[in-house]
């Protein structure tokens, strides 16, 4: 695993822990940890993941590595709130009850937890630790760290920087701060494992104050996925991280492409905001930035162009069908001439990405895809490598005739391994809780 050097940059909070702080990972361990309530045996772990109106959770047992349960809080604050709660190997059970905040939220998951039908815990004292997901971490975190008044101060000033998420994520971690005072946390960051990008991948083009001042760079985000697969394909060809240069493809409602050299980020196709990069969901992706200016003054005002560029664009706004691909492929089949531009754009702009990123890399060894599509859409990966033989890069038809499962899809002895690796966020978050709280 990576050792991170982090200079002198003075800004950064890992120090506060110790000067010896790993990247997030499985196998690092780090940091200056101080009461830990186990630290082998039978260990387990609450992951959360919090957006603005939605609770994602799962429990791991750490020695198996194994999800007992997990489930979701949907439309908190909203009329119609319910909890899904599946113990693993059972049905889920829905129960529809108002669930005004996080806090509530929070109550609901525990009890459910607790359920004597299809909970998993006797007792609360059996939670080892809990992990979050936290979007934003901006230059002040490279690796997961143990929650405290000091990091959380941290993820405030980056709000700024996320204003949609890290409000959202911090309300979930205050909600299990007040319903298990005495229970380790740890913050997992998207933006961590891109913080390895070199300078010139990461500053833009407009005047050093910005970036001094306000912090404006590139950031990248899906980094607990990037860094899943990236390692998970490591595994598979039996060969060091340290000497592969991979290109990782998150493709899902949000879509993000890494490239990954000797282990460590060196770009990724996100940017200060997750708006960058290829055709997303309903997000443009790269666009030119004169185009904000111009739809503000045809939209009556910035947010408004904010928005349609966020929520209204992308495949949707393409096809005037739908966000997800599926109806998108429904389309196509019907001849659906938007829907053909809508999936071409997509698959033009991936392509893109993997040609800039093999050079930016001098070579590429493996290919990854990941997430909803990257996992289950046989003809994106198809299309989307099409033109890449002369970079060594194929894929075999009959490999690639699947959906959701790891396997490699290219043909044998080819220069280039493509594959499909199913990410697994929560699991590296579960990982980097134990490490951090067991270290
Ligand atoms: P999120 O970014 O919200 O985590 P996911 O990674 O779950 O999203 O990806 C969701 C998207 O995956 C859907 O909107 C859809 O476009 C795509 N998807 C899921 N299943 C398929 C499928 N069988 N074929 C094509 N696309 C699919």
């Amino acid at each position: 695993m990576k050792r991170v050097v982090f200079g002198d940059d003075s800004d950064r909070l890992s120090h506060h822990m110790n000067p010896l702080v790993y990247l997030a990972s499985g196998t690092t361990y780090a940091i200056g940890v101080t009461t830990v309530k186990e630290a082998t045996g039978d260990m387990k772990v609450l992951v959360i993941n919090c957006g603005s109106s939605s609770l994602k959770y799962q429990l791991f047992d750490m020695e198996t590595e194994s999800p007992l349960a997990k489930g979701l809080v949907e439309r908190i604050g909203i009329d119609g709130s319910r909890i899904k709660h599946t113990k693993t190997g059972q049905d889920s059970v829905t129960t529809e009850t108002p669930i005004p905040d996080h806090k509530v939220a929070v109550k609901l998951v525990l009890e459910a937890l607790l359920n004597e039908n299809h909970g998993i815990l006797s007792s609360l004292d059996e939670l080892s630790a809990v992990g979050h997901r936290v979007v934003h971490a901006g230059e002040k975190f490279a690796c997961s760290v143990r929650l405290d008044d000091v990091v959380m101060a941290a993820l405030k000033e980056c709000i700024p920087l996320a204003p949609l998420h890290n409000p959202a994520n911090i309300t979930g971690i205050e909600a299990i701060t007040a319903a298990l005072p005495q229970v380790p946390q740890v913050g997992v960051f998207d933006t961590a494992f891109h913080q390895t990008m070199p300078k010139h991948a990461y500053m833009y083009g407009v005047p050093y104050r910005y970036y001094e001042e306000h912090k404006v760079r590139r950031y990248g985000f899906h980094g607990t996925s990037h860094f899943f697969v990236a390692h998970r394909c490591a595994e598979i060809l039996g060969r060091p991280i340290e000497n592969l240069k991979i290109i990782t493809c998150h493709l899902g409602n949000g879509s993000s492409i890494a490239a990954v050299k000797n282990g460590v980020c060196v770009d990724t196709s996100m940017g200060f905001t997750p708006l960058a990069g290829v055709l997303m969901g309903t997000r443009c992706g790269d666009i030119d930035p004169s185009i904000v200016r111009f739809m503000a003054d045809k939209e009556g005002s910035v947010e408004k162009a904010d928005t349609v560029l966020n929520k209204e664009s992308g495949v949707h706004g393409v096809s005037g069908i739908s966000s997800d691909l599926r109806d998108i492929e429904d389309g196509m089949a019907k001849g659906d001439e938007r829907a053909d531009l809508a999936f071409s754009m997509l698959s033009y702009g991936i392509t893109k990405y993997i040609g800039a990123y093999a050079a930016a890399m001098g070579g590429v060894d493996a290919l990854v895809f990941t997430a909803g599509i990257g996992e289950n859409c046989t003809m994106i990966r198809e299309t989307a490598t099409r033109d890449l033989a002369f970079l060594g890069i194929s894929v075999d038809p009959d490999k690639n005739d699947f959906r959701g499962e790891e396997r490699v899809i290219s043909p044998d002895g080819s220069p280039v391994s493509v594959m499909v690796i199913p990410t697994n966020e929560e699991l590296v978050i579960a990982r980097d809780t134990k490490s951090l709280v067991s270290a």
